[in-house]
Protein backbone atom coordinates (compact mmCIF):
# COMPACT_ATOMS: atom_id res chain seq x y z
CA UNK A 1 0.00 0.00 0.00
CA UNK A 2 1.14 3.49 -0.94
CA UNK A 3 -0.20 6.07 1.77
CA UNK A 4 -0.31 9.66 -0.07
CA UNK A 5 -3.13 11.08 3.04
CA UNK A 6 -0.88 12.00 5.80
CA UNK A 7 -3.31 15.35 6.33
CA UNK A 8 -5.65 13.11 7.12
CA UNK A 9 -4.03 11.30 9.38
CA UNK A 10 -0.71 10.25 9.93
CA UNK A 11 0.45 6.43 11.21
CA UNK A 12 1.40 5.65 14.76
CA UNK A 13 5.40 6.18 14.98
CA UNK A 14 6.86 2.83 16.57
CA UNK A 15 8.62 4.48 18.88
CA UNK A 16 5.41 6.71 20.39
CA UNK A 17 3.54 3.44 20.86
CA UNK A 18 5.98 1.95 22.62
CA UNK A 19 6.70 4.96 24.87
CA UNK A 20 2.43 4.72 24.87
CA UNK A 21 2.24 0.86 26.07
CA UNK A 22 3.43 1.04 29.97
CA UNK A 23 0.41 3.37 30.39
CA UNK A 24 -2.38 1.75 29.18
CA UNK A 25 -1.23 -0.86 31.11
CA UNK A 26 0.55 -1.73 34.25
CA UNK A 27 0.78 2.20 35.16
CA UNK A 28 -2.80 2.82 35.43
CA UNK A 29 -3.22 4.93 38.01
CA UNK A 30 -5.62 8.23 38.14
CA UNK A 31 -2.71 11.07 37.79
CA UNK A 32 -4.91 13.11 40.66
CA UNK A 33 -4.74 10.23 43.10
CA UNK A 34 -2.42 10.95 46.93
CA UNK A 35 -0.55 7.95 46.76
CA UNK A 36 3.29 7.27 45.65
CA UNK A 37 1.43 5.00 42.77
CA UNK A 38 0.23 7.82 41.10
CA UNK A 39 3.09 9.74 40.74
CA UNK A 40 4.27 7.75 37.45
CA UNK A 41 1.20 9.16 35.44
CA UNK A 42 1.01 12.38 36.74
CA UNK A 43 4.91 12.67 35.91
CA UNK A 44 4.67 11.39 32.26
CA UNK A 45 1.59 13.87 31.73
CA UNK A 46 4.05 16.66 33.08
CA UNK A 47 6.57 15.65 31.01
CA UNK A 48 4.39 15.18 27.96
CA UNK A 49 3.84 18.65 28.50
CA UNK A 50 6.95 19.85 28.36
CA UNK A 51 8.05 18.55 25.41
CA UNK A 52 4.80 20.19 23.94
CA UNK A 53 5.95 23.64 25.30
CA UNK A 54 9.47 22.83 24.05
CA UNK A 55 8.25 22.32 20.45
CA UNK A 56 6.39 25.70 20.77
CA UNK A 57 8.82 27.86 22.82
CA UNK A 58 6.28 28.02 25.34
CA UNK A 59 5.46 27.71 29.05
CA UNK A 60 3.96 24.35 30.32
CA UNK A 61 1.48 26.32 32.18
CA UNK A 62 0.70 27.54 28.67
CA UNK A 63 -0.33 24.04 27.81
CA UNK A 64 -4.29 22.24 28.05
CA UNK A 65 -4.33 18.99 26.82
CA UNK A 66 -7.66 18.22 24.95
CA UNK A 67 -9.66 15.32 23.42
CA UNK A 68 -8.37 16.95 19.54
CA UNK A 69 -7.48 19.49 17.39
CA UNK A 70 -11.42 19.71 17.08
CA UNK A 71 -12.19 19.94 20.67
CA UNK A 72 -8.88 22.31 20.98
CA UNK A 73 -10.27 24.89 18.24
CA UNK A 74 -13.60 24.77 19.88
CA UNK A 75 -12.45 25.62 23.20
CA UNK A 76 -10.23 28.55 21.91
CA UNK A 77 -13.10 29.91 20.08
CA UNK A 78 -16.04 29.28 21.97
CA UNK A 79 -13.63 29.64 25.45
CA UNK A 80 -12.29 33.01 24.71
CA UNK A 81 -15.66 34.53 22.49
CA UNK A 82 -17.61 33.62 25.97
CA UNK A 83 -14.53 35.09 27.84
CA UNK A 84 -14.72 38.43 26.41
CA UNK A 85 -18.36 38.56 25.58
CA UNK A 86 -19.06 41.83 27.43
CA UNK A 87 -16.00 43.52 25.31
CA UNK A 88 -17.30 42.76 22.10
CA UNK A 89 -18.73 40.11 20.03
CA UNK A 90 -17.04 40.36 16.52
CA UNK A 91 -14.80 37.33 15.51
CA UNK A 92 -12.69 37.34 12.22
CA UNK A 93 -11.77 34.37 10.87
CA UNK A 94 -11.58 33.25 6.97
CA UNK A 95 -13.22 31.06 4.25
CA UNK A 96 -10.72 28.52 3.92
CA UNK A 97 -10.57 27.35 7.66
CA UNK A 98 -11.06 24.05 9.06
CA UNK A 99 -14.94 23.19 9.68
CA UNK A 100 -13.84 23.11 13.18
CA UNK A 101 -13.25 26.61 12.77
CA UNK A 102 -16.09 27.49 10.20
CA UNK A 103 -19.08 25.39 12.33
CA UNK A 104 -17.81 26.86 15.73
CA UNK A 105 -18.17 30.50 14.42
CA UNK A 106 -21.60 29.37 12.74
CA UNK A 107 -22.57 28.12 15.80
CA UNK A 108 -21.45 31.42 17.72
CA UNK A 109 -23.41 33.67 15.45
CA UNK A 110 -26.89 31.75 16.18
CA UNK A 111 -26.14 32.94 20.14
CA UNK A 112 -25.09 36.93 19.21
CA UNK A 113 -22.24 36.43 17.93
CA UNK A 114 -21.14 38.37 14.78
CA UNK A 115 -18.60 36.49 12.88
CA UNK A 116 -17.03 38.09 9.65
CA UNK A 117 -15.21 35.73 7.07
CA UNK A 118 -12.03 36.70 5.27
CA UNK A 119 -11.57 36.03 1.30
CA UNK A 120 -8.40 34.53 0.16
CA UNK A 121 -6.09 35.31 -3.09
CA UNK A 122 -5.93 32.77 -5.84
CA UNK A 123 -2.87 30.80 -3.90
CA UNK A 124 -4.99 30.84 -0.53
CA UNK A 125 -3.66 33.44 1.31
CA UNK A 126 -5.83 35.98 3.83
CA UNK A 127 -5.88 39.60 2.49
CA UNK A 128 -3.87 41.62 5.05
CA UNK A 129 -6.01 45.10 4.32
CA UNK A 130 -9.25 43.38 4.32
CA UNK A 131 -8.22 42.31 8.06
CA UNK A 132 -7.18 45.43 9.04
CA UNK A 133 -10.49 46.86 7.27
CA UNK A 134 -12.36 44.35 8.93
CA UNK A 135 -10.91 44.90 12.39
CA UNK A 136 -13.70 46.64 14.61
CA UNK A 137 -13.44 47.70 18.76
CA UNK A 138 -15.89 45.24 19.35
CA UNK A 139 -13.77 42.34 17.63
CA UNK A 140 -12.39 40.11 20.49
CA UNK A 141 -10.78 37.11 18.33
CA UNK A 142 -8.86 36.47 15.10
CA UNK A 143 -8.79 32.88 13.84
CA UNK A 144 -6.44 32.33 10.95
CA UNK A 145 -5.09 28.84 10.52
CA UNK A 146 -1.21 28.58 10.18
CA UNK A 147 -0.58 25.67 7.25
CA UNK A 148 -3.92 24.68 5.15
CA UNK A 149 -5.16 21.30 5.51
CA UNK A 150 -6.25 20.99 1.72
CA UNK A 151 -3.95 23.39 -0.32
CA UNK A 152 -1.00 23.63 2.37
CA UNK A 153 -0.69 27.03 2.24
CA UNK A 154 0.89 29.07 4.71
CA UNK A 155 -0.32 32.29 5.99
CA UNK A 156 2.12 35.78 7.47
CA UNK A 157 0.99 34.46 10.75
CA UNK A 158 3.29 37.04 12.28
CA UNK A 159 1.81 39.71 10.56
CA UNK A 160 -1.52 38.86 11.26
CA UNK A 161 -0.37 38.91 14.80
CA UNK A 162 1.00 42.10 14.52
CA UNK A 163 -2.26 43.30 12.70
CA UNK A 164 -4.67 41.90 15.67
CA UNK A 165 -3.05 43.12 18.44
CA UNK A 166 -2.71 46.94 17.13
CA UNK A 167 -6.52 46.68 17.06
CA UNK A 168 -6.15 45.38 20.71
CA UNK A 169 -8.00 41.41 19.32
CA UNK A 170 -6.56 38.16 20.22
CA UNK A 171 -5.25 35.95 17.35
CA UNK A 172 -5.78 31.70 17.39
CA UNK A 173 -4.35 29.57 15.40
CA UNK A 174 -5.74 26.34 14.71
CA UNK A 175 -1.88 24.87 13.83
CA UNK A 176 -2.76 21.11 13.52
CA UNK A 177 -1.47 20.95 10.44
CA UNK A 178 1.81 22.75 10.83
CA UNK A 179 2.95 21.62 14.15
CA UNK A 180 5.57 18.80 13.57
CA UNK A 181 5.91 20.17 10.20
CA UNK A 182 7.30 23.25 10.43
CA UNK A 183 9.14 24.85 13.23
CA UNK A 184 6.66 27.24 16.03
CA UNK A 185 7.71 29.41 17.88
CA UNK A 186 4.69 30.73 19.64
CA UNK A 187 6.66 33.72 21.11
CA UNK A 188 8.18 35.14 18.03
CA UNK A 189 5.37 35.00 16.01
CA UNK A 190 3.05 36.16 18.64
CA UNK A 191 0.02 34.06 18.61
CA UNK A 192 -2.28 34.24 21.81
CA UNK A 193 -3.79 30.72 21.32
CA UNK A 194 -2.73 28.04 18.96
CA UNK A 195 -4.27 24.55 18.61
CA UNK A 196 -2.58 20.83 17.14
CA UNK A 197 -3.31 17.48 17.15
CA UNK A 198 -1.49 13.98 17.81
CA UNK A 199 -2.58 12.03 14.84
CA UNK A 200 -1.24 14.35 12.09
CA UNK A 201 2.28 14.39 13.67
CA UNK A 202 2.92 10.60 14.21
CA UNK A 203 1.58 10.14 17.01
CA UNK A 204 -2.10 8.91 18.90
CA UNK A 205 -5.91 9.78 17.80
CA UNK A 206 -7.94 11.27 20.26
CA UNK A 207 -5.36 13.78 21.85
CA UNK A 208 -4.68 17.28 21.34
CA UNK A 209 -3.96 20.22 23.11
CA UNK A 210 -4.39 23.97 23.12
CA UNK A 211 -1.44 27.04 23.94
CA UNK A 212 -3.25 29.81 25.48
CA UNK A 213 -0.77 32.43 26.32
CA UNK A 214 -0.04 33.43 30.00
CA UNK A 215 -2.65 35.53 31.35
CA UNK A 216 -5.41 34.85 28.69
CA UNK A 217 -8.45 33.56 30.44
CA UNK A 218 -10.85 31.01 28.79
CA UNK A 219 -14.40 29.42 29.52
CA UNK A 220 -13.76 26.10 29.66
CA UNK A 221 -16.21 23.64 27.36
CA UNK A 222 -16.08 21.09 29.88
CA UNK A 223 -17.02 21.42 33.97
CA UNK A 224 -15.96 18.70 36.08
CA UNK A 225 -13.02 18.38 38.52
CA UNK A 226 -10.86 20.77 37.65
CA UNK A 227 -8.73 19.12 35.87
CA UNK A 228 -5.85 21.41 33.84
CA UNK A 229 -6.15 24.13 35.87
CA UNK A 230 -9.73 24.53 35.58
CA UNK A 231 -9.80 24.73 32.03
CA UNK A 232 -10.75 21.44 30.57
CA UNK A 233 -11.74 18.96 33.44
CA UNK A 234 -11.51 14.31 32.82
CA UNK A 235 -9.39 12.77 34.06
CA UNK A 236 -6.52 12.63 31.70
CA UNK A 237 -5.45 10.38 28.40
CA UNK A 238 -2.42 9.48 30.19
CA UNK A 239 -1.49 7.34 27.36
CA UNK A 240 -2.52 9.37 24.86
CA UNK A 241 -0.92 12.31 26.29
CA UNK A 242 2.17 10.50 26.84
CA UNK A 243 2.11 9.71 22.94
CA UNK A 244 1.23 13.19 21.94
CA UNK A 245 4.27 14.35 24.29
CA UNK A 246 6.96 11.57 22.58
CA UNK A 247 5.30 13.08 19.10
CA UNK A 248 6.71 16.32 20.18
CA UNK A 249 9.89 15.46 21.42
CA UNK A 250 10.57 13.37 18.19
CA UNK A 251 9.26 16.38 15.86
CA UNK A 252 11.70 18.48 17.01
CA UNK A 253 14.49 16.30 16.65
CA UNK A 254 13.53 15.19 13.42
CA UNK A 255 11.68 17.48 11.83
CA UNK A 256 14.22 19.26 9.32
CA UNK A 257 15.57 15.43 8.36
CA UNK A 258 11.66 14.99 7.57
CA UNK A 259 11.22 17.64 5.30
CA UNK A 260 14.99 17.38 3.78
CA UNK A 261 13.10 13.89 2.58
CA UNK A 262 9.78 14.58 2.17
CA UNK A 263 10.20 17.96 0.25
CA UNK A 264 12.29 17.04 -3.11
CA UNK A 265 9.50 13.39 -3.54
CA UNK A 266 6.30 16.17 -3.68
CA UNK A 267 8.61 18.41 -5.60
CA UNK A 268 9.16 15.55 -8.12
CA UNK A 269 5.37 14.46 -7.87
CA UNK A 270 4.12 17.75 -9.12
CA UNK A 271 6.84 18.49 -11.58
CA UNK A 272 6.35 14.97 -13.02
CA UNK A 273 2.41 14.68 -12.87
CA UNK A 274 2.61 18.63 -14.75
CA UNK A 275 4.97 17.01 -17.14
CA UNK A 276 2.82 13.64 -18.16
CA UNK A 277 -0.68 14.93 -17.58
CA UNK A 278 -2.16 17.60 -19.68
CA UNK A 279 -4.11 20.53 -18.09
CA UNK A 280 -3.70 20.36 -14.19
CA UNK A 281 -3.05 23.03 -12.40
CA UNK A 282 -1.28 23.11 -8.73
CA UNK A 283 -3.36 24.64 -5.71
CA UNK A 284 -2.06 26.33 -3.32
CA UNK A 285 0.69 28.54 -3.02
CA UNK A 286 3.95 28.17 -4.80
CA UNK A 287 6.12 28.74 -2.21
CA UNK A 288 4.40 29.63 1.01
CA UNK A 289 3.44 25.68 1.20
CA UNK A 290 3.59 23.02 3.09
CA UNK A 291 6.54 20.89 1.89
CA UNK A 292 4.13 17.65 1.91
CA UNK A 293 1.50 18.62 0.53
CA UNK A 294 0.41 18.48 -3.27
CA UNK A 295 -3.34 19.37 -4.41
CA UNK A 296 -4.26 19.26 -8.13
CA UNK A 297 -6.81 19.37 -10.37
CA UNK A 298 -7.49 17.28 -13.49
CA UNK A 299 -9.67 19.16 -15.77
CA UNK A 300 -12.76 17.31 -16.91
CA UNK A 301 -11.99 14.68 -14.10
CA UNK A 302 -14.47 13.92 -11.30
CA UNK A 303 -12.06 13.63 -8.15
CA UNK A 304 -13.88 10.19 -6.94
CA UNK A 305 -13.07 8.74 -10.22
CA UNK A 306 -9.29 9.24 -9.64
CA UNK A 307 -9.81 7.97 -5.95
CA UNK A 308 -11.14 4.69 -6.85
CA UNK A 309 -8.78 4.09 -9.37
CA UNK A 310 -5.96 4.80 -7.26
CA UNK A 311 -7.45 2.69 -4.65
CA UNK A 312 -7.98 -0.39 -7.42
CA UNK A 313 -3.78 0.24 -7.41
CA UNK A 314 -3.42 0.46 -3.67
CA UNK A 315 -2.72 4.08 -3.00
CA UNK A 316 -4.46 6.21 -0.35
CA UNK A 317 -4.80 9.54 -1.69
CA UNK A 318 -7.50 12.12 -1.01
CA UNK A 319 -10.02 14.68 -2.63
CA UNK A 320 -11.27 18.17 -1.16
CA UNK A 321 -11.77 17.59 2.83
CA UNK A 322 -11.40 14.27 4.28
CA UNK A 323 -14.61 15.37 6.56
CA UNK A 324 -17.02 15.56 3.38
CA UNK A 325 -16.39 12.47 1.88
CA UNK A 326 -19.17 10.75 0.95
CA UNK A 327 -20.71 14.35 -0.51
CA UNK A 328 -20.81 15.51 -3.85
CA UNK A 329 -20.30 19.17 -2.33
CA UNK A 330 -16.71 20.58 -4.25
CA UNK A 331 -14.32 21.95 -1.33
CA UNK A 332 -15.03 25.17 0.35
CA UNK A 333 -11.10 25.80 0.10
CA UNK A 334 -11.13 25.38 -3.66
CA UNK A 335 -14.23 27.38 -4.29
CA UNK A 336 -12.36 30.23 -2.07
CA UNK A 337 -9.55 30.24 -4.18
CA UNK A 338 -11.94 31.21 -6.94
CA UNK A 339 -12.25 28.38 -8.66
CA UNK A 340 -15.48 27.17 -10.78
CA UNK A 341 -17.29 23.93 -9.45
CA UNK A 342 -16.44 21.74 -12.11
CA UNK A 343 -12.97 22.15 -12.00
CA UNK A 344 -12.90 22.35 -7.97
CA UNK A 345 -14.96 18.63 -8.12
CA UNK A 346 -11.67 17.28 -10.21
CA UNK A 347 -9.03 17.92 -6.98
CA UNK A 348 -7.00 15.22 -5.80
CA UNK A 349 -4.65 16.26 -2.84
CA UNK A 350 -1.81 14.07 -2.39
CA UNK A 351 0.20 14.31 1.49
CA UNK A 352 3.23 12.89 1.97
CA UNK A 353 4.76 11.54 5.06
CA UNK A 354 8.04 10.41 6.38
CA UNK A 355 8.01 6.46 5.45
CA UNK A 356 7.14 7.33 1.82
CA UNK A 357 9.97 5.96 -0.68
CA UNK A 358 11.10 7.13 -3.92
CA UNK A 359 9.71 3.83 -5.49
CA UNK A 360 6.54 4.49 -4.44
CA UNK A 361 6.57 8.13 -5.67
CA UNK A 362 8.14 6.74 -9.02
CA UNK A 363 4.68 4.00 -9.03
CA UNK A 364 2.19 7.47 -8.73
CA UNK A 365 4.33 9.06 -11.23
CA UNK A 366 3.67 5.89 -13.27
CA UNK A 367 0.19 5.08 -12.60
CA UNK A 368 -1.94 8.57 -12.40
CA UNK A 369 -1.62 9.95 -16.11
CA UNK A 370 -2.76 6.56 -17.11
CA UNK A 371 -5.58 6.73 -14.92
CA UNK A 372 -6.50 10.27 -16.12
CA UNK A 373 -6.25 9.54 -19.36
CA UNK A 374 -8.63 6.68 -19.10
CA UNK A 375 -10.86 8.98 -17.37
CA UNK A 376 -10.30 11.72 -19.64
CA UNK A 377 -11.44 9.39 -22.78
CA UNK A 378 -14.63 8.46 -20.70
CA UNK A 379 -15.65 12.03 -20.11
CA UNK A 380 -18.07 13.77 -22.72
CA UNK A 381 -16.30 17.10 -21.04
CA UNK A 382 -12.99 16.24 -21.90
CA UNK A 383 -14.16 15.15 -25.49
CA UNK A 384 -16.43 18.61 -26.15
CA UNK A 385 -13.73 20.55 -24.80
C1 LIG B 1 -7.29 17.45 11.25
C2 LIG B 1 -7.52 18.90 11.47
C3 LIG B 1 -8.30 19.36 12.53
C4 LIG B 1 -9.04 18.42 13.44
O1 LIG B 1 -8.19 17.71 14.28
P1 LIG B 1 -8.75 16.36 14.98
O2 LIG B 1 -7.70 15.99 15.98
O3 LIG B 1 -8.90 15.36 13.88
O4 LIG B 1 -10.04 16.71 15.60
C5 LIG B 1 -8.45 20.71 12.69
N1 LIG B 1 -7.84 21.58 11.87
C6 LIG B 1 -7.06 21.18 10.85
C7 LIG B 1 -6.40 22.20 9.99
C8 LIG B 1 -6.88 19.83 10.61
O5 LIG B 1 -6.13 19.44 9.59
Amino acid sequence: MIYLDHNATSPLDRRVYEKMIPYLTDIYSNPSSIYRFAQGARSAVEDARLYLAQLLNADTKEIIFTSSGTEADNLAIKGIACQLREKGKHIITSKIEHHAILHTCEFLEKYGFEVTYLDVDEYGLVNLDQLKKSLRKDTTLVSIMLANNEIGTIQPIKDIATICHENGSLLHTDAVQAVGKMPIDVKELGIDALSLSGHKFYGPKGVGALYLKKGIKIIPLLHGGGHESGRRSSTENVAGIVGLGEAARLAKLEMKANEAKIRPLRDKLEREIIAKVPEVKVNGHPEKRLYNTLNICLKYIEGEGILINLDFEDICANSGSACTSGSLDPSHVLLALGLPHEIAHGSLRLSLGKDNTPEQIDKVIEVLPKIAERLRSMSPFWQNK
